[in-house]
C-alpha cells in the first residue's frame, strides 16, 4: 500500500467502490488506472495491490461486451442483448403459466451491489417465487457497525480465525498501527499468518474450534470475527459469546452487510441457495436464474439468462 496524489487534472475520475473485498476502499478511476481517495474512512489514501490493479478489469480482454445464448449442451455464441432478453422473458412466462411461480428460483452471487439485490426482490415479486437467495448471505453474522479507527485506539485486540493481509488488508493495516502505538495483540488461528508476527501471541487452535479462545477476553478487549467462523459452524456460539462485547465482523464482500440487512435472504416457503439447487438437481425446480461475474460452460443449473 503507498499514498499517492490524484490523476492528473486533465481526466476527469469516476469514483466507485473496490470489488475484491469486504473492505471497500473508494477508488478514482481515470483513464483505465485506479487512484486511492484521501480522504476516505476506509481507503485513507491506500490500496492493496488487488486495489491498484482494478483498473486492468476494464481492459480485459475478457470482459463481457456482449450477450451469450448457449442451447443446452451447446458452447455459448454471441448474440443481440435485446433478443436475448426478448427470449427469456417469453422463455420465463411459459414456464410460469405451465407450472407457476414457484417453479422458477432465483441465486445472486456473492457479487451483487445493494442495488442488483432490490431489482432481484422486485424479479421475484413479479414472476412469483419466494425462492430467492445470494450467496452474500453466507458467512455473514449480524454484528453493530464499528469504525476502523477503532482498531487503531484499541489497547487489546484478538484476531479470531483471520489472515488479515489476505482477506482484510485494510483492516490488517489499522492493526499495525494499533501495534505501533502499543497495543496487545493476539491471534487466535489454526496456523502461523501474516501479521501474527507482530502480534504478542498467537494461540494455534484446530480449525473450526477459534470460538473457544472467547472464554479469556479482557474487559473492553476488540474481537475481530472472520467469516470463516459461521461458515465452519461456529456462528450461534460467537454471537452468544460477544454479546454485549466490542466486536467488528470482518464482512467477505464489499456489499455483503448492505445486501443482508436490507433483507434479500430466503423469506417464509423459500429455499435457501442451497435447497435450490437441490431441488433443481431433484427437478423440483425448472428454471433457475443465476447472475454471476463468470461466463463458465460448466454450470449444471439450467439459466435462462
Ligand atoms: S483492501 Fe480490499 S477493497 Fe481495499 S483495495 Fe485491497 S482488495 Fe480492494
Amino acid at each position: 500500500m503507498t499514498a499517492v496524489g490524484l490523476p492528473p487534472a486533465s481526466v476527469r475520475p469516476a469514483a466507485t467502490v473496490c470489488p475484491f473485498c469486504g473492505s471497500g476502499c473508494s477508488l478514482l478511476l481515470a483513464g483505465g488506472t485506479a487512484f486511492p481517495r484521501r480522504r476516505h474512512a476506509v481507503s485513507d489514501g491506500a490500496l492493496c495491490l488487488r486495489g491498484w490493479s482494478a483498473g486492468e478489469l476494464l481492459r480485459s480482454p475478457r470482459r463481457v461486451s456482449s450477450a451469450y445464448r448457449r442451447d443446452r449442451g451447446g458452447p455459448l455464441v454471441r448474440a443481440d442483448g435485446e433478443a436475448v432478453l426478448a427470449e427469456a422473458v417469453d422463455r420465463l412466462r411459459g414456464i410460469r403459466e405451465r407450472r407457476g411461480g414457484a417453479s422458477i428460483g432465483i441465486l445472486g452471487s456473492a457479487r451483487i451491489t445493494v442495488e442488483e439485490a432490490g431489482i432481484f426482490v422486485r424479479l421475484a415479486q413479479a414472476l412469483g417465487t419466494p425462492h430467492l437467495d445470494t450467496l452474500q448471505r453466507i458467512g455473514y453474522q449480524h454484528f453493530p457497525a464499528v469504525p476502523l479507527e477503532a482498531i487503531e485506539n484499541a489497547r487489546r485486540i484478538t484476531v479470531l480465525g483471520a489472515n488479515l493481509t489476505v482477506r482484510q488488508p485494510q483492516v490488517g493495516r489499522r492493526v499495525l498501527r494499533a501495534v505501533d502505538r502499543g497495543a496487545r495483540v493476539r491471534f487466535v488461528h489454526s496456523r502461523r499468518v501474516q501479521l501474527t508476527s507482530v502480534a504478542a501471541e498467537h494461540e494455534v487452535v484446530l480449525p473450526g474450534h477459534e470460538a473457544e479462545a472467547l472464554t479469556s477476553l479482557d474487559p473492553g478487549e476488540l474481537v475481530l470475527v472472520s467469516s470463516e467462523l459461521a461458515l465452519s459452524g461456529q456462528g450461534t456460539e460467537v454471537v452468544r459469546a460477544l454479546e454485549g462485547r466490542r466486536a467488528m465482523f470482518l464482512t467477505d464482500y464489499a456489499n455483503q452487510r448492505g445486501v443482508v440487512e436490507a433483507g434479500l435472504h430466503p423469506v417464509d416457503g423459500g429455499l435457501s441457495a442451497w435447497e435450490m439447487l437441490e431441488a433443481a438437481a431433484a427437478g423440483r425446480l425448472a428454471v433457475g436464474s443465476i447472475r454471476c461475474w463468470g461466463r463458465c460452460s460448466r454450470c449444471w443449473w439450467r439459466p435462462v439468462m
